[in-house]
């Protein structure tokens, strides 16, 4: 039964925030990554890239809980999420969601308007 729906955090345009977040864990990973680094080269700035890659971490996947929301009820989806699933599936799960958890309102909307056909 599944046609080509697309993700509610695509139809809400939501998607951005999630680019962001991303962008944000990954500069988070390559902080660690130089702090390892920085050990072969006497680990000066060790404790710096940790506590910068530790601030952008937190920072990032606080901003992310907070931002995620339903469009009707503003609830943060993000949050609900993984307070509800297991830890390994809550960010699949919170993509493939077609209804709010909240207020039981549809996400998602029918692609049918989304690209005109003109024919
Ligand atoms: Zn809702």
């Amino acid at each position: 039964m599944a046609s080509e729906s697309t993700s509610w955090i695509m139809t809400t345009r939501q998607i951005w925030k999630l680019y962001v977040a991303i962008g944000g864990f990954v500069g988070g990973m390559g902080l660690f990554s130089l702090a390892l680094f920085s050990l072969v080269s006497g680990g000066s700035r060790f404790v710096a890239f940790v506590a910068c890659g530790t601030f952008l971490s937190v920072v990032t996947f606080a901003w992310f809980v907070a931002v995620i929301r339903c469009p009707h009820c503003q609830a943060a989806l993000v949050w609900k999420m993984i307070l509800s699933r297991p830890h390994s599936s809550w960010l699949i799960d919170l993509a493939a969601l077609d209804r709010c958890p909240s207020c039981d309102t549809l996400l998602a909307k029918p692609t049918s308007r989304k690209y005109p056909t003109t024919t």
